[in-house]
């Protein structure tokens, strides 16, 4: 079997039986074991469990009964997102041996609805503070296209095991950048619903007004098939939005003709890599010539993204991780001596790793009285601008292009003793967060090191479809799925 099929292509094949879904599992699982030594993906594989599904599927098949519409592919889910019986840690010690008595929504859609199988559990920053998947209890992913560099993150895992070839999909949470990101790095379509499009209900919170569930794959078509099961209304998130969902595949090959495309000169500024900026700028010139309308439009309140996010992110943080104490969640240290003050500083001290720590900080600081007005309060009026600037953008356009990231990947450790710069990496993927903006990383090209460059669309409120249309015919143009990491060293 050649596992750099699309996901779309396997369904076919299986409902043809040319091929069985034990034997794709299989497939997959060899290919982890070949390779995660290497670039570590997965924190928890679910070997058994895998297998004994495919057989089940099969099975099924053979008898003629209905299976699901992923039909035993295998996916690989993020570390913060709760399934029954299996190990979710975000990756940190403090939840280590936490198996969650119950599903998130998205996993019961798409493993006990659509029957995807998950084949393990990605690696993930820390409670997805990050954005290169270093600050992992488990140790760093590394960047299947240069092991040296880092995934990208903090949805690290989830990326690297799609363009490793380790699982059809991945399923991201993105916060400020975290689908995005990796996608960006790993080379593959990585997509942020609206918020309240997809139910939150057993993601484990780590900035609760900004972040989305997405999907992730290897081309747009799968992306989108995964987000079509995820995405709608869910009783058990009152966050989610009562509106229809649309047919996503339906409008992949629509005319972009006419369909007007911002292209924020901001977004293109300074710290933004000229490589970058070259073939984002040659798919927006292919985008062009498809019919599309270019329009130069100004984002004033870009230069206060990190700063606003950082605020808000790190004020619903600290408040999001009150709950780790030991007593409540999360597992206590051995010895309980003292007050119950010791015990829970203790254990918070010991359990949580540096960046979790830091950011509980200086969220506490920034919501305590006094400094409320100034820091917590102030980022809410900056955020209130920057959902402004994108409203008058899209009074007149239907979608946003730019680049998913200034930089292509960096180098492992590079930036970790700097978070300030680390911060910074994600100027070009927050403004969609704290404005709730759908917006979907895509790859477009490659840079001379041969690292892969993602390209952004930021579509309006609930209209993932359009980003969605636009991003399906710049693929077919490009034509980039030639080309996969060939993991030098590993096979
Ligand atoms: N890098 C950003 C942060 O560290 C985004 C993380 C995320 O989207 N979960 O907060």
């Amino acid at each position: 079997m050649e596992n750099h099929y699309m996901a779309h292509e396997l369904i076919e094949k299986i409902k043809d039986k040319e091929i069985k879904i034990e034997e794709i599992i299989q497939e997959y699982l060899d290919i982890i074991k070949e390779t995660d030594g290497s670039v570590n993906s997965f924190t928890h594989l679910h070997e058994k469990d895998a297998l004994k599904k495919a057989k089940r599927l099969d099975d099924q098949i053979n008898k003629g009964k209905h299976i699901g519409k992923l039909s035993g592919l295998p996916i690989g889910i993020k570390g913060c997102i709760c399934i029954k019986d299996s190990p979710t840690t975000c990756c940190s010690r403090i939840l280590e041996g936490f198996n969650p008595p119950y599903n998130a929504t998205v996993a019961d859609r798409l493993l006990e609805k659509e029957d995807a199988i998950c084949i393990g559990r990605t690696n993930m920053d820390e409670f997805a503070m990050g954005g290169s998947t270093e600050t992992s209890c488990y140790g760093p992913t590394r960047n299947p296209w240069d092991l040296e560099r880092v995934a990208g993150g903090s949805s690290g895992g989830s990326g690297s095991c799609i363009a490793t070839g380790q699982s059809a999909f991945g399923l991201g949470s993105d916060t400020g950048g975290s689908i995005r990101s990796p996608a960006s790095y790993c080379g593959v379509v990585g997509l942020k619903p609206t918020y309240g499009r997809v139910s939150r209900y057993g993601l484990i919170s780590y900035a609760n007004s900004l972040e989305q569930i997405g999907p992730m794959a290897k081309c747009v078509k799968d992306c989108a098939l995964l987000l079509q099961i995820i995405a709608g209304h869910d009783e058990l998130d009152s966050t989610t939005v009562k509106l229809d969902v649309d047919d996503y595949w339906s409008h992949l090959n629509d005319s972009i003709e006419n369909k007007v495309i911002a292209i924020p000169k901001e977004f293109f500024g300074e710290g933004v890599d000229n490589t970058v900026k070259e073939k984002v700028d040659k798919s927006i010139s292919i985008l062009e010539g498809l019919g599309a309308k270019i329009k130069e439009v100004s984002f004033p309140h870009l230069e206060y993204t990190i700063p606003t996010y950082y605020l808000i992110a790190m004020s619903e943080a600290s408040s999001n991780l009150a709950r780790f104490d030991g007593l409540r969640h999360g597992e206590m240290i051995d010895e309980l001596k003292g007050d119950v003050f010791d015990v829970f500083s203790r254990t918070r001290g010991e359990r949580f790793g540096m960046e979790v720590r830091r950011r509980i900080m200086l969220g506490s600081y920034a919501l305590s009285a006094g400094y409320y007005d100034m820091f917590y309060i102030k980022a809410l009026k900056v955020r209130t601008l920057i959902i402004n600037d994108f409203k008058k953008v899209f009074k007149t356009c239907d979608a946003i292009a730019c680049p998913t990231m200034p930089t292509t990947a960096f180098k492992l450790g590079e930036l970790l003793d700097d978070p300030l710069q680390m911060y910074l990496m994600d100027v070009l993927t927050c403004p969609a967060n704290l404005a709730g903006l759908p917006a979907l990383s895509m790859p477009c090209g490659f840079d001379n090191k041969g690292l892969p460059i993602g390209f952004q669309l930021i579509g309006n409120y609930f209209d993932e479809k359009t980003i969605l249309n636009i991003g399906f015919l710049l693929e077919q143009e490009l034509n980039i799925y030639t080309k996969f990491p060939s993991l030098k060293g590993v096979r």
